[in-house]
């Protein structure tokens, strides 16, 4: 199913502390609004002197479509957008155009899917499974995400406990500066893809800041996946 992307205004509702730098806002979801999970809106914020990048920016919707609240999940940042982001108080408006994208969980395809993620590139992932789980749907699914520490990893828990009641969904974090008991360590490569997937059947979701996008589509490439069975978001702007 499409939906038509239409312009909304939503009321922030509130700010969780993720990490010591990530945060997830909360709005209310305006009546008549529905998305896929894993789309994500073009959010714009009144100011007045914006800086050059301006008073919009794309964001996925963190949360499951099910839910009734939406959320941008994101880094505190230098620019006037996020500035004024981290100071929206309860019942301020935001403004946003969407839903928008296609890289979505198609749950109709039984092909198994590999979801990887480079830290915030987690976002439309975490929609997509909270969305399986509250489903409970069928497809198998392997989440591989990697984060630098294990202070900046998000999620965890959340989709830890997705993965414990839904056996068809695997979850396995990497981390790329430290060795700590339980995760991965090291970047995204083709030793961990091969280990933990099924490379001649499964279809692979890839997404992160470009640079780290690019990287890992070359891995699959390289290990013979076609580039019908590779999907791609690119979070630029990082
Ligand atoms: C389809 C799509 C979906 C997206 N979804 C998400 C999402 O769910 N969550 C998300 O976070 N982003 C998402 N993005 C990226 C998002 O749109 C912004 O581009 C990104 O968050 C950067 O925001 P900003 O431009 O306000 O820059 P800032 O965050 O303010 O950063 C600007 C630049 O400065 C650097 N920087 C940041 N902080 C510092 C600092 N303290 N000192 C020095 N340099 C710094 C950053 O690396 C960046 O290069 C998405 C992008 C796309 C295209």
């Amino acid at each position: 199913m499409t939906i038509s992307p239409k312009p909304y205004t939503a009321k922030f509702i509130r700010r969780e502390q993720l990490t010591e730098d990530v945060y997830s806002h909360n709005f209310e979801k305006p009546v008549g609004f529905e998305f896929a999970p894993g789309q994500y809106n073009r959010w714009r914020i009144e100011m007045e002197n914006p800086d050059e990048r301006g008073t919009s920016r794309p964001f996925t919707v963190a949360v499951s479509p099910l839910n009734n609240y939406l959320v941008i999940t994101t880094k505190k940042g230098i620019t006037s957008f996020k500035r004024k982001l981290f100071e929206l108080k309860e019942g301020e408006q935001i403004n946003f155009f969407g839903p928008l994208g296609t890289f979505v969980l198609d749950e109709q395809d039984l092909r198994p899917k590999v979801f990887l993620a480079g830290g915030i590139g987690i976002t439309p992932y975490y929609s997509m499974l909270t969305y399986a789980f509250e489903k409970k749907l069928t497809n198998i699914i392997i989440l591989l995400a990697s984060f630098s520490t294990k202070e900046e990893i998000i999620y965890h828990k959340e989709l830890l406990e997705v993965s414990k009641i839904l056996p068809n969904i695997k979850v396995i974090y990497t981390l790329t500066k430290e060795d700590v008991p339980g995760f991965e360590s090291g970047r995204i490569n083709e030793e961990m893809i091969k280990k933990y997937s099924d490379v001649s059947s499964s279809v692979f979701y890839i997404v992160g800041p470009p640079g780290m996008v690019s990287n890992i589509e070359g891995i699959v490439t390289a290990i013979g996946v076609s580039e019908e069975r590779i999907k791609i978001e690119n979070f630029t702007g990082y």
